[in-house]
């Protein structure tokens, strides 16, 4: 197992669209392996291949540092079938350090996905489950949290995360 680095805001791996994994095979258990063990040393509870450089469609969620007997999954090709009502949650991101902020997202989640023994599976999910799957979703599609946002807010945030040296001062 290896804790990965991950990328940071402003790397442009995270503004693409990321591809499909065609073969699901070996490499694909110890990446997923070494997704959970980075997630677990930042004690976060989602994350997506791309930012751990790997611009597939795979993304890892863990729930067990926010609720108890949380478990783990993986999601390999995801589809977001449909989405309905709406929650508040306070969200951070592994590409933004020490970065929290609340944000309205559908309350719950319909997804098809495939596991890593490639079968294919519809949940439907809320929560917090819900949440990290529409957040680890759109890192898939090159979109980030602060996406959400005004462009007032972005522009704070972005301040932020200058002033706390986590991405490069404007030249
Ligand atoms: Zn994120």
């Amino acid at each position: 197992m290896a804790i990965l680095p991950v990328r940071i805001y402003g790397d442009p791996l995270l503004r693409k669209r990321a591809e499909r994994l065609e073969n699901i095979d070996a490499a694909t258990d110890s990446l997923v392996e070494n997704m959970y063990a980075t997630l677990a040393k930042q004690n976060g509870i989602g994350l997506a291949a791309p930012q751990v450089g790997l611009s597939r469609r795979l993304f890892v969620a863990d729930t067990s540092p926010v609720i108890e007997r949380g478990s783990r999954a993986v999601f390999i090709n995801p589809e977001i079938i449909g989405t309905d009502g709406d929650a508040v949650y306070e969200e951070g991101c592994l590409s933004f350090p020490g970065i929290y902020f609340d944000l309205h997202r559908p309350r719950r989640v319909g997804i098809r996905y495939l596991d890593l023994q490639g079968n294919e599976h519809n949940l439907e999910a809320n929560g917090v489950l819900a949440r990290i799957i529409l957040h680890e979703f759109d890192h898939l599609e090159g979109r980030l949290f602060i996406d959400l946002l005004t462009e007032e807010a972005r522009e704070k945030i972005k301040k932020l995360m200058r002033q706390r040296n986590i991405i490069p001062a404007k030249p």
